[in-house]
């Protein structure tokens, strides 16, 4: 059998070279509408494919991820100057053995008098996926598991400032699916991803769901473009803090949880709110552990916010910096075992209100947990994405994950366990709050279709 499925393989390989001109298999094509073309074309032709062979696709795609996930980390980080090497490989290897593949698209099947009915998951077709240059290899890499597991192919439109990087991942995914017998061009993207190009594939009438990743422009721009859309949007992940907490375990994860690749994933602690009670113990752990630089007098912050706003936003240039890099920028020469800077800050200051990406965490105090609730709901704006709460009173932990229906929630824990890392469950870099699928696996990247026999196989 194993000899069958070689053979099988080589014939297939040898079709692909003769149907690329032996030269294109890259999936890299000058213009929008070619790769879109072309990617049609292999979808059709991916629906032959038994799922063994998607089972083998998929192995191909994480052993790329294995095999490069450092040199791809590296190069992410040079070419968007933002992120933590360290945290960025984790992150890419955490797509490998997290992402769920074919195993996720488990059928329903309903059996009375009348017969048999099955619920099953079936390809969308053509995806269009836009990619963020805060994770830029982990979503390609964890998009394409998806959607391909799912029987789709993808043209993906990623974020010009991690152009470089990204059509790399692109390359190296194609060659090694290739070379596992996978039809060329399952996954596509045009030399120079621009918006212009984004927009081109985004009213394609062959692209037949879209899926953004990144902030509110890009949600809206697919929402608005009258197709199937995904929206995995901004985020503004609150972390409260009650009376009830474990204070010294509650300091460590949210400087763990913030400081991750430098703040980068839309799941990150963006800001404290803590109780009155145990403010100032939460303080002095957070002083103690040596991780957290505490900007205490005004003329400090105040060339700090003028360094990380820029017209009352967050300034693009400090987006994924470290602490160390923020903290020189203001004349601040800090421990290289810090982790965040933090500051004492009131409700409204921009720092707490923006999702800033960056390793600063600000820290509001509050009445008390009624408060906390009202504040975390305000200042998450609405996004349904993420909220982080330590506690032990469960009643406390039920009334803020039932208020501010987020679509992650954190009991306990850095944010990071809701992606899987040290918390139960499958991992995503696609998280969809505003148009509901939530962490996105194969799954989401499916129609549901009903197959019904009528009188037979009701065998109860
Ligand atoms: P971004 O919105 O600047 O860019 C994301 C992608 O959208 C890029 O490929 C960009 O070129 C494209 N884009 C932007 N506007 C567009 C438009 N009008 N039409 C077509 N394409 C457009 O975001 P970013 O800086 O790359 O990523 C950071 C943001 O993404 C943060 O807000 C973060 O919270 C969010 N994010 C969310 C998730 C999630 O799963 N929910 C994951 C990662 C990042």
């Amino acid at each position: 059998m194993a000899q069958q499925a070689d053979i099988d393989i080589l014939v297939r390989q040898v079709m692909n070279r003769l149907q690329t001109g032996g030269t294109g298999d890259s999936g890299i094509f000058a213009g929008m509408n070619d790769a879109v073309e072309a990617a049609f074309r292999a979808q059709k032709e991916y629906m032959k494919f038994t799922l063994a062979d998607r089972t083998r696709i998929i192995g191909a795609i994480r052993k790329v991820i294995y095999d490069n996930a450092e040199e791809l980390s590296r190069l992410t980080v040079e070419e968007t100057g933002m992120g933590n090497l360290q945290d960025k490989i984790l992150k890419n290897r955490l797509v490998a053995d997290k992402t769920p593949g074919i195993e996720d698209l488990t059928s329903e099947a309903i059996t009375g008098d009348s017969g048999l009915t099955l619920i099953e998951f079936s390809p969308f077709g053509v995806i269009g996926a836009i990619t963020p240059t805060t994770n830029p290899t982990e979503t390609l890499f964890c998009n394409s598991i998806g959607m391909l597991a799912a029987g789709n192919s993808v043209v993906f439109s990623p974020h010009p400032t991690a152009k470089n990087v990204s059509l790399k991942t692109i390359e190296l995914i194609n060659r090694a699916i290739i070379a596992a017998g996978a039809p060329p061009n399952l996954i596509t993207a045009v030399q120079n991803p621009t918006l212009e190009q984004a927009g081109i594939m985004m009213a394609h009438p062959k692209i037949n769901m879209l899926v953004a990743t990144g902030g509110p422009g890009v949600v809206k721009a697919v929402l608005a473009s009258g197709k199937k859309a995904i929206g995995a949007g901004a985020g503004n992940p609150p972390a409260v803090i009650d009376e009830s907490a474990n204070i010294e375990k509650a300091a460590l994860d949210i400087i763990k949880g913030c400081s991750f690749d430098h703040n980068l994933p839309c799941v990150a602690e963006k800001e404290v709110l803590a109780v009155e009670k145990i403010a100032d113990y939460l303080l002095f752990c957070m002083r103690g552990s040596g991780l957290a630089h505490f900007i205490e007098d005004a003329a400090t912050l105040k060339r700090l916010e003028e360094q990380l706003l820029s017209k009352g936003a967050p300034a693009k240039n400090f987006i994924g910096r470290s602490a160390q890099v923020i903290a020189e920028s203001v004349g601040l020469k800090i421990d290289a075992k810090v982790r965040v800077l933090s500051m004492e800050l009131p409700f409204d200051h921009p720092f707490v209100q923006h999702e800033l990406m960056m390793p600063v965490l600000p820290l509001v105090r509050v009445k008390d947990f009624d408060d906390a609730v009202r504040k975390a709901i305000e200042v998450e704006h609405g996004f349904r994405h993420t909220a982080i709460m330590h506690s032990r009173n469960v009643e406390h932990l039920s009334a803020l994950a039932k208020a501010i229906q987020t679509t992650i929630f954190v009991k306990n824990a850095p944010s990071y366990a809701g992606i899987g890392v040290g918390g139960e469950g499958y991992t995503t870099f696609t998280i969809a709050g505003p148009t509901g699928e939530g962490l996105t696996s194969a799954k989401t990247f499916t129609r549901k279709r009903r197959c019904v026999l009528a009188d037979s196989f009701n065998i109860k």
